[in-house]
């Protein structure tokens, strides 16, 4: 039952090309690197890596373990650990002198450590070459492990983000493994090894949740202590992807954006192009000001 719901107006966006972010698409193959602003066909792409704001970077392979059925990732036997990556990543990082680096990854369920030994040694690399640029981390629950989850934190991340994604009602639907509930339980164990670390979390709109299901996950979210909540559109990758049930107008986000404040978030991000990453560089300087 694909039905085709006209976008809105406020969701065609041009994708410009200039010699900037030709260069920098260049440089992304030439270090043979993954970013979500170029698999997810970010409209934002421009304004992040033109401004050298921030690129997010999915580092461990470009095919996930797992099958979320709103996710453009592929699905399938991941690819052998790249242990020269962090160091890629990091020089990458140098050349676009970004302010602010979102290393995220496909969920690896494959390995013991979910991969976060080559995770937190990205994080390194790009803290040793590049002192001044702010780094957030956006990994997978790591299936709950905790001890996966020390070794990332011992990695120092500036911020720690992970997106439950959606209301609790609609998570069997939306994701694959993952669960609303370890999701929380993830988020708050990460304030408790690192209490001065933001946490963050993004959920996206127009599954078909309600009003009062976005409500909840904002106290379910608060109630774990996080800091940071981003709300974006839902945008269908692929008809082989989840339809999207309805577009939310720009007014509509800026009242979610208001009673996730008056709620008691440090910071939210919320409308129709936001994505996870959007904006970062000012939600870290958001959240350290308290
Ligand atoms: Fe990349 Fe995020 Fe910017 Fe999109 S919003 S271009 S995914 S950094
Ligand atoms: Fe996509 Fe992440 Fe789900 Fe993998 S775990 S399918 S990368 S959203």
């Amino acid at each position: 039952n694909y039905q085709h719901i006209r976008k809105p107006e406020w969701l065609k966006t041009d994708l410009k090309t200039n010699k900037s972010y030709n260069g920098l698409k260049k440089l992304m193959r030439e270090k043979q690197l993954n970013t979500v602003c170029e698999e997810a066909r970010c409209p934002n792409i421009h304004e992040c890596w033109s401004e050298r704001q921030t690129a997010t970077f999915m580092i461990l392979g470009n095919v996930c373990t797992r099958g979320c059925r709103f996710c453009a990732v592929a699905t399938g036997r991941p690819s052998e650990l790249d242990w020269g990556e962090p160091e890629r990543v990091a020089e990458s990082v140098e050349i676009m002198g970004l302010k602010h680096a979102v290393i995220t990854a496909v969920a690896r369920d494959d390995l013991n450590d979910g991969g976060a030994a080559v995770f937190a040694e990205t994080v390194r690399a790009i803290r040793r070459k590049n002192p001044g640029c702010t780094i957030e981390i956006l990994p997978s629950d790591m299936k709950g492990d905790y001890e996966s989850l020390y070794t990332l934190m011992n990695s120092e991340p500036d911020i720690f983000n992970h997106n439950i994604e959606t209301v609790r009602r609609l998570t069997r639907k939306v994701r694959s493994v993952a669960t609303y509930e370890r999701s929380l339980k993830l988020l708050e164990r990460v304030k408790e090894i690192a209490p001065n670390t933001p946490t963050k979390s993004s959920i996206m709109v127009g599954l078909g949740e309600t009003k009062d299901e976005i409500v909840e996950a904002m106290d379910d979210l608060l109630a774990h202590n996080v800091d940071i909540m981003t709300i974006g559109q839902y945008m269908q990758p692929s008809k082989n992807h989840l339809n999207i049930e309805r577009y939310y107008h720009p007014d509509e986000f800026e009242e979610l954006k208001q009673i996730a404040l008056e709620k008691g978030f440090r910071h939210c991000e919320s409308g129709p192009l936001v994505r996870s990453s959007y904006h970062a560089d000012e939600q870290v300087n958001a959240a350290s000001k308290q």
